[in-house]
């Protein structure tokens, strides 16, 4: 089974190649010319929606599965920020390190050492059986400081419950294991299965 990633994060790239079982995973720029995508959606679910419509819209092979994730990192301190703005935080080119420094410069400004944080994941599929969406998501502490260089994105300052260490230094094993990505992807999997049969 043939499914299309609509996202050209190589993070999440990485993590879905690796994550689905069974299933053969292609990043849209694979099988088309990669274009520009507007999230202007209100929530996570709602942006992901429109990712993978606009990636299945353009493809020759309606019978391929389109799936995409919009996700973000979420401070209850702040408001629950940044949220679905975790990819712009810095602007709206701003780099991933960028962002990660922002967010930690935002937390040293209020003293908030160790806070509260969660990240969300919602993955929307999109196929000629309709659209579908589902989320997923992992709670833990955001730090001001960075540690450790595995994952992406926000990893290096954010420690999940019941660990001492930050997801840029645990192994990836634990990420696929509890991150807000596989646990939205292990229901998403379930939908293709059912949706496939
Ligand atoms: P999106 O590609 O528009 O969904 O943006 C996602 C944003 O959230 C990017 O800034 C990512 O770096 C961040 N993000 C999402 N998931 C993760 C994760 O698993 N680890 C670290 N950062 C993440």
């Amino acid at each position: 089974m043939k499914i299309i990633l609509a996202s050209g994060n190589k993070g999440k790239v990485k993590e879905f190649k690796s994550w689905m079982d069974g299933f053969e995973v292609l990043a849209f720029s694979e099988v088309m010319e990669p274009f520009e995508i507007i999230e202007d959606g209100n929530s996570f679910k709602e942006n992901a929606l429109i990712k993978a419509r606009a990636v299945y819209e353009k493809l020759e092979d309606k019978s391929a599965i389109v799936i995409s994730d919009d996700s973000g990192i979420s401070v209850n301190a702040l408001n629950h920020e940044p949220g679905i703005y975790s990819a712009r935080y810095a602007g709206v080119d701003a780099t991933a390190t960028q962002n990660l420094d922002k967010l930690i410069q935002t937390l040293k400004e209020k003293g908030l050492k160790k806070t509260p944080a969660y990240y969300t994941a919602a993955i929307a599929i999109v196929c000629e059986a309709g659209e579908f969406c589902v989320h997923g998501w992992m709670h833990g502490d955001a730090i001001d400081e960075k540690r450790g260089n595995n994952g992406f994105g926000y990893d290096p300052m954010f420690i999940p419950d019941g660990f001492d260490l930050s997801l840029g230094e645990l192994d990836e094993s634990v990420k696929k294991e509890l991150s807000h990505r596989s646990r939205a992807l292990e229901l998403a999997q379930i939908l293709i299965k059912t949706l496939t049969k």
